[in-house]
């Protein structure tokens, strides 16, 4: 049997679920991935689970409002069926930011980073949790400029859209991994600032941006709750937050379709 979400939303993160004596065989791609501009499109993808009940995560890349089609093949038979998207309807946000923050995103080692964080995000390790996602901070609400918001930093400059959320919160407070996992980057970069990555396994890592302090140290595996650093103001930021990311093969994911869940539902 194969369950999935009757709609989604732009940037949102869902499973397929598939049950059944011959789930754990099943394969699953998504087709309607070609010819975006996606990480690793339609890769062939096997489930994750046990006891006749399996996932596989799905991931709605912001900017596309397209259906996502999906395929589960097992034993040369093909289940294909398309989820309708709808799109977040956010204005666009004009940050104007300093010259002194924006300045980063000309900086020469910014090359370096980008291609360190992509590295990440084509890990593929088994699932490294067993208990649902926890938030990052201890009691901090989200701002408004939140997950998916299209934004251009400088005046006349190229919309984005946001990859993560924003949590507000006096520098020094500390960062706690959402769930278990591997750190596979911890230190100071000029976009992210103080960044830690943590590799979740399954293809899901989050990250934790603009940190005054990382903890955390590369290789190490840490569990929820575990503090990896301090919230800080560095980096492409104006303000102490701590931007959050959980992204499925490199696309940013909703962070609140994880929390208090074992899986996106
Ligand atoms: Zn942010």
């Amino acid at each position: 049997n194969v369950t999935v979400p009757a709609s989604l939303r732009m940037g949102e993160a869902f499973t397929v679920q598939l049950s059944g004596a011959r789930a754990a065989q099943a394969t699953v791609r998504f087709p309607s991935e070609i010819g975006e501009d996606v990480r690793k499109p339609a890769e062939i993808l096997n489930p994750v689970g046990a006891a006749g009940e399996y996932v596989v995560p799905g991931r709605v890349v912001l900017g596309k409002t397209t259906p996502v089609v999906f395929e589960v093949s097992v034993g040369g038979e093909l289940v294909r069926g398309r989820i309708p998207v709808v799109g977040l309807d956010q204005p666009i946000q004009h940050l104007n930011l300093s010259p002194q923050i924006s300045g980063v995103l000309q900086d020469p080692a910014r090359k370096a980073e980008d291609a360190l964080v992509e590295k990440a995000y084509a890990r593929r390790t088994p699932q490294a949790w067993s208990r649902p996602f926890a938030p990052a901070l201890k009691g901090a609400a989200p701002t408004s400029s939140s997950f998916g918001q299209p934004r251009t930093y400088t005046a006349g400059g190229p919309v984005a859209y946001h990859f993560g959320t924003d949590y507000p919160a006096r520098t020094g407070t500390p960062v706690l991994a959402v769930n278990d996992g591997t750190v596979v980057i911890a230190g100071r970069y000029p976009v992210r600032g103080g960044l830690v990555v943590i590799d979740h396994g399954a293809g899901v890592t989050s990250l934790y941006f603009h940190q005054s302090r990382v903890t955390a140290k590369v290789g190490q595996k840490v569990t929820r709750g575990q503090k990896i650093g301090e919230v800080g103001n560095t980096g492409l930021s104006a303000g102490a937050h701590l931007h959050l990311e959980i992204r499925v093969r490199g696309e940013g994911t909703n962070p609140a379709s994880w929390m208090n869940r074992l899986w996106p539902r």
